[in-house]
């Protein structure tokens, strides 16, 4: 069967086509520039084809998609009864979604109603599921939600210190984000270990632009570093992580910021980018690091070393682990963050190969063979997991 992968941003919509079980992607492609001008770019797995149509809305960008499909230069199916099921990666479901749903009028209350813990990606992510009711309305649609996976987090690790009315009013506690990643590469791993998912103590490092981390303890995400927003845990890219709460303050007050200005020099010019003053981007920070730049190498160990604290602290929470897994951009091709991040761990039995952990990109075990936990690379394919999602949930 095909299913259609539909990742709407705010101004932008991605797609794959995807041939499942198999999980061959047939096309892909990405809209951009949505409410400004308009350009599709189609990839048909042999040729890539630019258009510039103007898409004042996410309705005109799902119809061009539609179109480029069934081009008949470059289009990969016939007609649009081909596409079996749409699978919609949606940010943000509250408590109320807990799995991936099929989408039906109740879903999309539930998705704009949480809107204001999703701002920018939940009312583009409603959009793009409302136009393609319309123009598939007999095909049926699966939402996918970034944060369902770590719904099974026990209470006393989602809520926060707060006065409880806090989340009783306004529902703040963790939510964690980046769940389909986690969920994809925690049973991945699970299959390339070959145990069973359920029997396993599982942390999955997500360390890209933005980064997360994730106990999951047999089959259930226990713990994550996101929290309200994706603004917690680790040092990211340009975001700082967790600090102390008392900054925001002190900074409104020395700097005489408003609290919005500090929370886009929180999001915005922080993380590695801030400390390093070079780059968000942890090439340019590697190579400026081996030609000496202190604050390059600054923000490389506060990273690892933050990393490595919420390692040891899952395996904590779990009372141990069976596989740490690293996965995207970072994860996926940065050896030597995954070296500093579990450098010095071998008490707690996690030992990495050195010749192992140069590959890039690959699914491969990298500890050594007399390491009690086993520490994988599992590229992570959001577009995969969403589409099995889909086939699991409308496969006749
Ligand atoms: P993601 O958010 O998962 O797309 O990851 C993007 C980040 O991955 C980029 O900002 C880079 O810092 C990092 N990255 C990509 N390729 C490499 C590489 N070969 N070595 C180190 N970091 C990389």
């Amino acid at each position: 069967m095909k299913v259609l992968v539909i990742n709407c941003g705010s101004s932008s919509l991605k797609y794959q086509l995807l041939d499942m079980p198999k999980g061959d992607v047939v096309a892909k492609g990405i809209c951009e520039r949505i409410g400004i001008d308009g350009q599709l770019v189609h990839n048909n797995m042999e040729t890539k084809t630019t258009w510039s149509i103007p898409m004042p809305t996410h309705g005109e960008a799902i119809m061009s998609v539609f179109k480029a499909l069934t081009d008949t230069e470059v289009g990969v199916i016939s007609d649009l009864s081909e596409i079996a099921a749409v699978g919609h990666r949606v940010l943000h479901g509250g408590e109320e979604i807990t799995q991936s749903v099929v989408i039906d009028d109740h879903v999309i209350d539930v998705i704009d109603a949480h809107i204001p813990l999703g701002p920018l990606h939940n009312p583009a992510n409603s959009l793009g599921i409302k136009e393609c009711r319309k123009l598939l309305p007999d095909v049926p649609q699966v939402a996918v939600f970034d944060t369902a996976f770590h719904q099974t987090m026990p209470a006393k690790a989602y809520m926060y210190a707060l006065p409880y009315e806090m989340y009783e009013k306004h529902h703040i506690r963790r939510y964690g984000f980046h769940g389909t990643s986690h969920m994809y590469v925690s049973r991945r791993c699970a299959e390339v270990d070959g145990r069973p998912f359920e029997d396993l103590k599982i942390i999955t490092c997500h360390l890209g632009n933005g980064s997360s981390i994730s106990a999951v303890d047999h089959g259930k995400c226990v713990d994550t570093t996101m929290g309200l927003t994706p603004l917690e845990g680790t040092p990211m890219g340009t975001r700082c992580g967790s600090i102390d709460p008392a900054i925001v303050k002190f900074i409104m007050d020395k700097e005489n910021m408003t609290a919005d200005q500090v929370d886009n020099l929180m999001n915005k010019k922080s993380g590695v980018m801030g400390i390093s003053g070079i780059s968000s981007d942890f090439r340019d920070l590697n190579a400026a690091a081996n030609e000496g730049n202190e604050r390059a190498k600054l923000a490389l160990d506060m990273f690892c070393y933050s990393v490595k604290k919420y390692i040891g602290s899952y395996m904590a929470a779990m009372g141990g682990c069976d596989c740490i897994a690293f996965t995207a951009g970072v994860g996926e091709n940065d050896s030597v963050v995954r070296a500093g991040a579990v450098e010095g761990l071998e008490f707690l039995g996690v030992k990495i190969d050195p010749e192992k952990n140069k590959v890039r990109g690959e699914e491969t075990l990298i500890s050594t063979p007399d390491s009690k936990v086993k520490v994988y690379i599992i590229p992570t394919n959001e577009e995969l997991a969403i589409a099995q999602e889909t086939m699991r949930l409308t496969a006749k």
